[in-house]
């Protein structure tokens, strides 16, 4: 439609997940009206965003360093683990501040018709963290939806022999939702009123 350089901005930006034909033809025209410092700052964070950000080494949260804030910090307990399908819902949880356990990020949910197993999830590291012996409860924060259900029912089975303690969240999340658009109050609570499983 465009030529040149306006149209890659507007075909990159059109790539990105929720961003349509409209909001990325708006937002292309904002970045060439915009104060070029600003520009600047936006592609400095772009840039610095893929060379400085990996994944914890521990929990594999977003971190800047070898482990996250949260593997790092000495007030936490290592006897309660949380187990979320992505890390932002390690921000959505922080949010409620009902939890001052450890993260595990599985990178995913299972799901069989993408091709998602067991294998493709950060579950082995996450038996490797439980066979130490500090975990006492393991709270399978998944989604809501048909996905994280699969993924908590299958590390249950997983890890009950173990004798650890399994709890998932309670109910009042919305059902088939996404942890992350549960308003704190709601997940708050169904962290509080998690029940063995
Ligand atoms: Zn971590």
């Amino acid at each position: 439609m465009y030529e040149g350089a306006i149209q890659d901005l507007i075909d990159e930006l059109g790539r990105l997940p929720g961003v349509g034909p409209k909001s990325a033809q708006r937002i292309a025209f904002h970045i060439l009206s915009a104060d070029p410092a600003d520009v600047t700052r936006l592609a400095t964070a772009l840039r610095k965003v893929k060379e400085l950000v990996r994944f914890c080494t521990t929990c594999y949260n977003v971190a800047e360093s070898e482990q996250c804030r949260i593997c790092r910090d000495p007030r936490r307990t290592d006897e309660v683990l949380c187990v979320v399908e992505e890390p932002k819902d390690v921000v959505a949880i922080e949010r409620t501040g009902e939890f001052r356990g450890r993260y595990h990020v599985l990178g995913g949910a299972i799901n069989p018709l993408e091709g998602i197993g067991p294998d493709n999830l950060r579950i082995r590291e996450l038996m490797a963290r439980l066979s130490g012996g500090e975990i006492k409860e393991l709270i399978l924060a998944t989604d809501p939806n048909t996905e994280g259900e699969a993924t908590a029912t299958y590390l249950a089975l997983l890890v009950k022999p173990m004798g650890i303690s399994v709890t998932r969240l309670a109910s009042g999340l919305p059902v088939g939702g996404d942890l992350e658009y549960a308003d704190e109050i709601t997940l708050g609570r169904a962290f509080e009123g998690r029940r063995a499983i």
